[in-house]
C-alpha cells in the first residue's frame, strides 16, 4: 500500500532494524541513507500524482460506470478561449467540468454563468494558484478555497464539493485545509499536457488511445491549441460512442447548495 502513513512506519521500522544490525552485525550507515532516499522517493511521486491518493483519498477515475461516460475537466479559467469550448461542447451535446480560478471569475462573471446555464459544472481551483501555494499553511490554502467558494456562490447560486488542487500537488497541508472545508480532490488518471505540448496532434495522441468508460480527462480553457485540440477529440468521442458528464456527476458525488 503506498500511503504516507504507511511508509513513514515501514521506515522507522526499517531503520529500528538497522540500528539492530549495527549493534550486533556489523552492518554500515549506509542503509540509514538508502532507507531515507527511498522514503524520499516514494513521498515525492505521492506529491506529484494525484491517482496515488498518497496523503489522503483522491477521485480521479470512476470505476464500474456501466454506461460509455467520461469527464472532460478544463482548468485555470475562466477565460476568454472558455466561450469557444462551450460553443463546442454544446454543439456535440457535451457536458464538462470547469476547475475555476477565483481570480479569473472575479474577472469573467458572464462566462461563469453562461458554465452554468448550459448544464456544465464548476470546480474550485484555488483563488491565485500562485506557483508556490504547495507551501502555504493550512489555513491559508482554506482562506484561498473559501474565496473561491464565495465567488462561486455569489455568481451562480450554487456550489459543490469539488476542489482541484493547482499542478495536481498534494500534500499533509492540502488534505488538511480540504478536511476542514469538507472538499473532495479531484484529480484526472488522463493528463493531455496541453499547455506544454505545443503540436495539437501528439496532445491528441496522448488522449484517444487511451480513452475508455469513468476516464477523467484535463485539459485547460486557456488557449487557441486547447480549442483546436478540443474540436478533434469531440469528433473522436462521438466515433467511438463516449460522451461526456460533469465529473460531480460521474463520481456520483453531486451536492449543490
Ligand atoms: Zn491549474
Amino acid at each position: 500500500m503506498l500511503k504516507h502513513r504507511y511508509i513513514q512506519v515501514v521506515s522507522i521500522v526499517s531503520c529500528l532494524i538497522v540500528v539492530i544490525g549495527m549493534l550486533f552485525y556489523d552492518w554500515t550507515i549506509y542503509w540509514f541513507v538508502l532507507i531515507g532516499l527511498i522514503a524520499l522517493g516514494l513521498t515525492t511521486w505521492g506529491v506529484f500524482d494525484i491517482r496515488l491518493g498518497y496523503f489522503g483519498k483522491t477521485f480521479f477515475k470512476a470505476k464500474d460506470i456501466g454506461e460509455n461516460n467520461i469527464s472532460l475537466t478544463f482548468d485555470d479559467g475562466p477565460c476568454p478561449y472558455t466561450l469557444q469550448v462551450l460553443d463546442l461542447l454544446d454543439q456535440y451535446k457535451m457536458k464538462a467540468t470547469f476547475f475555476c480560478i477565483g481570480k479569473q471569475l472575479t474577472q469573467y462573471p458572464e462566462i461563469a454563468k453562461r458554465i452554468i446555464a448550459e448544464g456544465h459544472s464548476i470546480g474550485n481551483h484555488s483563488y491565485t494558484h500562485k506557483k508556490d501555494i504547495a507551501f502555504s499553511s493550512p489555513k491559508e490554502m482554506e482562506g484561498e478555497i473559501q474565496q473561491t467558494d464565495d465567488m462561486i456562490e455569489k455568481i451562480t447560486g450554487q456550489n459543490n464539493s469539488m476542489y482541484r488542487p493547482p499542478f495536481g500537488v498534494t500534500n499533509p497541508n492540502v488534505v488538511k485545509a480540504c478536511k476542514a472545508k469538507s472538499k473532495d480532490i479531484i484529480g484526472w488518471n488522463i493528463r493531455s499536457l496541453d499547455t506544454v505540448i505545443n503540436n495539437e496532434d501528439r496532445i491528441l495522441k496522448r488522449i484517444v488511445p487511451r480513452l475508455k468508460a469513468g476516464d477523467i480527462v484535463l485539459l485547460h480553457d486557456t488557449s487557441q491549441r486547447t480549442v483546436n485540440v478540443l474540436e478533434q477529440l469531440l469528433i473522436k468521442m462521438k466515433e467511438l460512442n463516449l460522451q461526456s458528464i460533469p465529473v460531480d456527476r460521474l463520481l456520483k458525488i453531486e451536492r449543490n447548495g
